[in-house]
């Protein structure tokens, strides 16, 4: 891929709308073009700095257009997932672990350098082949190197995380120094492939351990992309591994290898929370698992309902709804009930559909066949229980028949605790009740297994402090037009899940983050 400098302005999540600047289209439409005439190749795994191809291979496609092959990547086996453990161990012993932790951060800062140049090209493939519309793809693509960047940042203000302790006499030097654990396994989800594959494996790095990097096997492509910036990087072979094929198999073995020191998972409630309880077998072994949301907006009587409907709008179907932190329920006060949903349906009506490519296309495909079967269910049950007041149906005829392109959906009139109000759904579909007050809205928030993000509007100083109070999630906006529930970023909006949204309690893009790839050890120098 071309390297791209442009004088387009840096686009984060709560900036899209002012990112799309006539330079950048141009630079985009380069981008596209360019990217075009690099698909459709066959790719091996990455293991040891070395180039590893398997038989099986699998196909991998858009979803805007599935006659669309963006590449073959191989199917790798149990045996591809040990020989890669094996690798990241050489190379963690031989030239990681000792590494000085200045050149460890030269290393990734390097690489968020490599992204940030490449950041348009990086950007177009994601429309491809996740169907992000232009900006949300770039967002992606500059987060990556902001997350890289701001870990960097942290390692630095720790000074490589070793502190001078006191001391009981003038012969004694006790130090207390963060130490890697050894090999992370980094697995990745396909909705922010760059993101969630670039920011965890940063910190795992930072931290002196080795990587071996599964991608979600509908996004490999943006996976490889992320692996070759690495070695742009000049990355010691092994250090990262990239393997691809099933969680079935690579995945699983991956996640039993004893010689596996630390996960990072990111991606749904029922996979993570497997791996969380069969990865720690002789002895507990650390697993993060980022996992869904089922995020609720509260709005109050006194809220600005436009910002509000904004807000809801941005967050329910942004990236299709298929976000960890999208917006799914909205609890709204009676009195504004009707004005609100109103102004909901009037906006939704408005959403550009189709080629994410297209700069003005808005909303692009779902990921796969099985999530437009999922929206149909989903929609179905909404139906029978509720009321579909928009949305509803998959998109006919050209250019969606190639896709997998749907409505976005709004129900209401469902039960209180009505499954909609528990399933992730991770669908474009949101679903509105009516409250009588505040604590009604945070009783109904809170009854839910997951805790990831939630927001507010409401213009009452004593209802923020509740809210703030008594929410039970890790990442909370009170009036936030640019996103009710989604569009955290890097140093900014840390980002992280309580309940049966995270396992840590500590959040990506936070100060806390690096020092969880690492493990404290106290050392005590006796002299004379
Ligand atoms: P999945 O849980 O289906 O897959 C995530 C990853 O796990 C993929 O790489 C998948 O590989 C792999 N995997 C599947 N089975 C196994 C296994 N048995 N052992 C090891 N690895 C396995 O999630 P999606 O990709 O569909 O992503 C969507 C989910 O991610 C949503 O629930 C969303 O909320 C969550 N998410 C959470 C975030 C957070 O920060 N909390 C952020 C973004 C998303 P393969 O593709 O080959 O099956």
């Amino acid at each position: 891929m071309a390297d791209t400098k442009s004088a387009a302005p840096r686009v984060t999540y709560a900036t899209l709308a002012a990112g799309q600047t006539p330079e950048f289209n141009q630079a985009y439409d380069e981008a596209i073009e360019r990217v075009k005439a690099t698909l459709g190749g066959t790719h091996s795994m990455l293991i040891g700095g070395k180039e590893v191809a398997t038989k099986e291979t699998f196909a991998d496609t858009s979803p805007s257009d599935t006659r669309v092959v963006l590449g073959r990547f191989a199917s790798g086996t149990r045996a591809d997932a040990q020989t890669a453990i094996v690798a990241a161990r050489k190379a963690y012993e031989s030239v990681w672990r000792d590494l000085p932790w200045r050149q460890r951060v030269a290393f990734v800062r390097r690489a968020a350098g490599v992204i940030e140049k490449r950041r348009f090209d990086i950007a177009a493939l994601m429309g491809m082949e996740v169907g992000k519309n232009r900006l949300e793809a770039m967002g992606d693509a500059q987060e990556t190197a902001d997350l890289m960047n701001y870990y960097c940042d942290q390692v630095e203000r720790h000074q490589g995380y070793e502190v001078p302790m006191e001391r009981l006499s003038d012969a004694e030097d006790n130090r207390d120094v963060l130490r890697p654990f050894g090999i992370w396994v980094i697995i990745s989800p396909f909705n922010f492939p760059m993101a969630l594959s670039g920011g965890p494996s940063s910190g795992a790095l930072l931290g002196g351990n080795t990587v071996v990097f599964k991608p979600a096997s509908d996004t490999p492509l943006t996976g490889l992309v992320l692996a070759e910036c690495y070695g742009e990087a000049g990355l010691p072979p092994g250090v990262f591994n990239y393997v691809t094929g099933p969680g079935s198999s690579v995945g699983e073995e991956l996640v039993t290898n004893r010689d596996v020191d630390g996960i990072l998972f990111t991606g749904s409630r029922e996979i993570g929370y497997e791996i969380y309880r069969k990865f720690s077998r002789a002895y507990p072994k650390p697993c993060i698992a980022e996992m869904g949301g089922k995020n609720p907006a509260i709005v109050c009587a006194s809220a600005d309902l436009d910002a509000a409907s904004d807000g809801v709008l941005k967050s329910a179907f942004g990236l299709q709804g298929q976000k960890c932190s999208a917006c799914s329920r909205v609890y709204v006060h009676r009195s504004v009930a009707k004005a609100f949903t109103e102004m909901l349906l009037e906006k939704t009506r408005k959403i550009a559909i189709g080629d994410p490519l297209k700069k003005e296309n808005w909303l692009g495909p779902v990921i796969n066949r099985a999530a437009c079967d999922k929206y149909a269910k989903f929609v179905a049950i909404g139906r029978k229980d509720g009321k579909i007041l928009a949305g509803g149906e998959a998109l006919k005829g050209d250019p969606y028949d190639h896709g997998f392109f749907v409505r976005p959906t709004i129900v209401g009139g469902l039960p209180k605790d009505h499954r909609l109000m528990h399933d992730e759904m991770f669908l474009p579909i949101t679903c509105i009740w009516e409250v009588a007050s505040l604590d009604e809205a945070l009783e109904l928030a809170n009854r839910s297994d997951y805790g990831l993000t939630a927001g507010l509007f409401t213009t009452d100083e004593k209802e923020i402090r509740k809210f703030f109070d008594r929410i039970e999630a890790g990442v909370v906006y009170v009036n936030r037009r640019a996103g009710a529930t989604t569009g955290a970023w890097p140093g900014i909006n840390p980002f992280g899940g309580w309940k049966g949204s995270g396992s840590s309690g500590k959040s990506s893009g936070g100060p806390y983050y690096v020092a969880q790839f690492m493990r404290e050890q106290s050392r005590t120098l006796v002299r004379g």
